[in-house]
């Protein structure tokens, strides 16, 4: 018998996934990493499959599973824009079938659940920063909906399964994050303009680039939703995010000055409903969860174009 804590990280082999594994493997936990490799890969876990700690299972979590867990991690579905709209109804159908897969999960194994939501509830907000308290605006048939109605769904569903089953949940609500693994060509704007910057090609601003976004690294990140997760009671939902904001032009001149690039900067089409700007309110996870970032932009920029060489 060991009394070693087992969590299971759905979305495992993604880009937010593996890093999770590899620190909680860190941590001591035993580990299973879930994941039907839509958008994530192998590659991601290669250098964790040695460890005796750690187990991968290829499954979708659209369908049930049957795997005793102290933590459950549900991370697994497509977040790019240009992956959660490829098939908006497989987007809508893991959103909230494979969180009530997580939650059924979680209730018949009395296991604790957080589930990955995102800054996207709120939408176009029009609340500025955003807290948690904030409703938020959200276009119900535009493109994004598959995504946004769905992390609505799962949140909404979370909230009941604890109130009717008392499951003990979490809710992070992750705002942009990057780092090392974010898959190239996945349509992120951190990805796009590290790669395009390192290629010398043209940096392609949707817009006229004054839209905002706050970018948080990878590592401030998990150790957030670690300490969210550990935290003994349920807080309701929480913003896990880095709060310092910068337009997109701002972003495409920061990297083309890391990447001493030659890339010229061009314009293409905002896409439809693209929010104007972001920025999380993290007065909460401060209080709560005592979490807050600690990396800059301009290091961890460095780490991802290091990695990205
Ligand atoms: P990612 O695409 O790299 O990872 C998602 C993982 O889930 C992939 O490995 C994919 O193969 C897996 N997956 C998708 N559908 C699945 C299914 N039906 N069954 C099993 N596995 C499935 O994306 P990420 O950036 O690592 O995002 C992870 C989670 O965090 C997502 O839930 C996302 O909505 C949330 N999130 C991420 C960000 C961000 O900036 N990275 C921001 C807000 C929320
Ligand atoms: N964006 C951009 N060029 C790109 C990719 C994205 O200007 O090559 C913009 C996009 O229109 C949005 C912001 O960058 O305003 C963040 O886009 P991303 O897809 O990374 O995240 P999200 O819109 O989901 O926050």
């Amino acid at each position: 018998m060991t009394d070693q804590r087992h969590a299971l990280v759905t979305g495992g082999a993604g880009f937010l996934g593996s890093h999770l594994c590899e620190h909680l493997l860190e941590l001591g936990y035993r580990v299973t990493c879930m994941d039907n490799l839509s958008t994530g890969n192998q590659k991601n876990i290669a250098h964790l499959q040695a460890n005796p700690n750690f187990a991968f299972v290829e499954h979708d979590v659209t369908t049930p599973w049957n795997i005793p867990a102290d933590l459950i991690f549900h991370l697994a579905c497509p977040a790019s824009p240009i992956h959660y709209q490829l098939n908006p109804v497989d987007t809508l159908r893991t959103a909230i079938l494979g969180t009530e897969n997580a939650l059924r999960a979680a209730r018949d194994h009395d296991a604790r659940v957080l589930i990955a939501s995102t800054s996207e509830v709120y939408g176009d907000p029009l609340l500025h920063p955003q807290p948690e308290s904030y409703w938020g605006n959200v276009n119900p048939v535009g493109p994004r909906a598959c995504y946004d109605e769905g992390k609505r769904a799962a949140e909404a569903l979370t909230v009941a399964y604890t109130a009717q089953y008392g499951v003990d949940s979490r809710i992070a609500r992750i705002f942009n994050t990057y780092g090392p693994r974010m898959q190239p060509g996945d349509g992120r704007v951190v990805s796009n303009f590290v790669d395009q910057a390192l290629r010398g090609d043209p940096i392609t601003i949707y817009g006229d680039g004054s839209q905002t976004r706050s970018f948080c690294y990878v590592s401030d990140l998990i150790d957030g939703l670690i300490k969210l997760m550990n935290t003994p009671r349920d807080p309701g939902p929480v913003n896990l995010g880095n709060p310092r904001e910068h337009t997109i032009r701002e972003l495409a001149d920061l990297i083309c000055s890391l990447t001493a690039s030659p890339s010229t900067i061009t314009h293409a089409p905002l896409p439809e409903d693209d929010p104007q700007q972001r920025q999380p309110d993290i007065s909460k996870a401060r209080t709560l969860i005592n979490w807050e970032p600690r990396v800059s932009i301009e290091e961890g920029l460095q780490k991802t174009i290091a990695a990205a060489r």
